[in-house]
């Protein structure tokens, strides 16, 4: 009888400083790598220019595991390049991105395994549940993000969304044919479109070292997916101009027909700077979201590589050999 052949999935690890996390994240993989059956699994783990022992974690585990393989960056270039790094390097049929914190259980991999083999998804999607340990005003926050993304964009994002999601090669194959340089890749898995399952989980903590995100980072973060995903923002001016050119009719009206009926009607300094201010502030809000859009072209049009490579596993083998 002919073997069959096993089926090939890469986990893709983009780890930023997770030198105590992922002596953890390893374990687990492997324990769950075991118990799946039929299936072969290659780590890719991805360093975004750490600045702890990292990378000579990665080194270390490559050297004693041929699973393991791992890139590593010149500096730090965000978990969006990360990510996509590692979906250039995958190999597998399946291809799953989770986090080193052991924030998105490894444990459902089984589950996600067997819901795109076997109900006909092309790829499964997880979203936490609750946003338990959060602080109140970063889920007030992302709450608003959602409603306002979603209103004015075409892609739906799915509050809660995390980026832990197994897909098939079709799918990884469409992700990586959108090669733009602002990389927001919750959207840019829904703009794909292909069937997603999504399963939910309660938010779980972090199972060592500390979150890489500060408010002022997410709130640059939910900016440029906005940005990215959605043009409502540059037809604000419009609607201004517009509102503004109404406005000043009827106040053109108000004061032709107060000066014929009463005369003497040229007052109010006051109310006029009042009104040059307002107008003035708009207008430099509308061209600052102009200007927005204007400076993420400008790096798009440059064609900058998304990440720059400074070692990976075939490196350290090459010396040693
Ligand atoms: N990460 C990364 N580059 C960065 C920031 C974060 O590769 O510049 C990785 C990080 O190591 C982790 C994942 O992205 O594996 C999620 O980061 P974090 O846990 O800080 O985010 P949170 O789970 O709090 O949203
Ligand atoms: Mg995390």
């Amino acid at each position: 009888m002919e073997e069959k052949k096993n089926n090939l999935i890469s986990i893709i690890v983009p780890c930023y400083n997770e030198q105590e996390a992922i002596p953890f994240f390893y374990k687990e993989i492997i324990k769950v790598a075991s118990e799946m059956t039929g299936v072969d699994m290659e780590i890719i783990l991805v360093d975004d220019g750490s600045a702890d022992g990292t990378l000579s974690a990665f080194r270390m585990l490559a050297e004693q595991d041929t699973r393991v393989r791992y890139i590593s960056f010149s500096r730090n270039f965000g978990k969006e390049a990360a990510m996509f790094a590692g979906l250039q390097s995958a190999k597998g049929d399946y291809v799953a991105i989770m986090d080193a914190d052991l924030q998105d259980p490894p444990s459902l991999l089984p589950e996600m395994y067997r819901i795109v083999k076997e109900e006909g998804y092309d790829s499964v999607a997880t979203r936490r549940s609750t946003r338990k340990g959060e602080p109140p005003v970063r889920t007030f926050f992302a709450n608003v993000f959602y409603k306002l993304i979603n209103k004015i964009s075409k892609v739906e994002l799915v509050p809660g969304a995390r980026d832990y999601r197994l897909m098939n090669r079709k799918m990884v194959d469409a992700v990586l044919s959108v090669t733009e340089y602002n990389r927001f890749s919750k959207g840019i898995f829904q703009w794909v479109g292909y069937k997603t399952k999504w399963l939910s989980y309660e938010n779980i903590e972090r199972v060592a070292g500390t979150t890489k995100w500060s408010f002022w980072k997410l709130f640059k973060y939910a900016l440029e997916s906005i940005i990215a995903f959605s043009t409502t923002p540059l037809s604000v001016s419009s609607f201004f101009g517009f509102l503004f050119c109404l406005l000043s009719v009827i106040g053109i009206i108000v004061v032709i027909v107060r000066q014929a009926i009463w005369g003497g009607s040229a007052y109010g300094w006051a109310s006029m700077v009042c009104i040059i201010l307002f107008v003035g502030g708009v207008q430099l809000f509308c061209i600052g979201i102009l200007g927005q859009y204007l400076s993420k072209t400008y790096l798009e049009t440059k064609k900058r590589p998304i990440y720059i490579v400074a070692e990976t596993e075939r490196d350290n083998k090459k010396e040693a050999d």
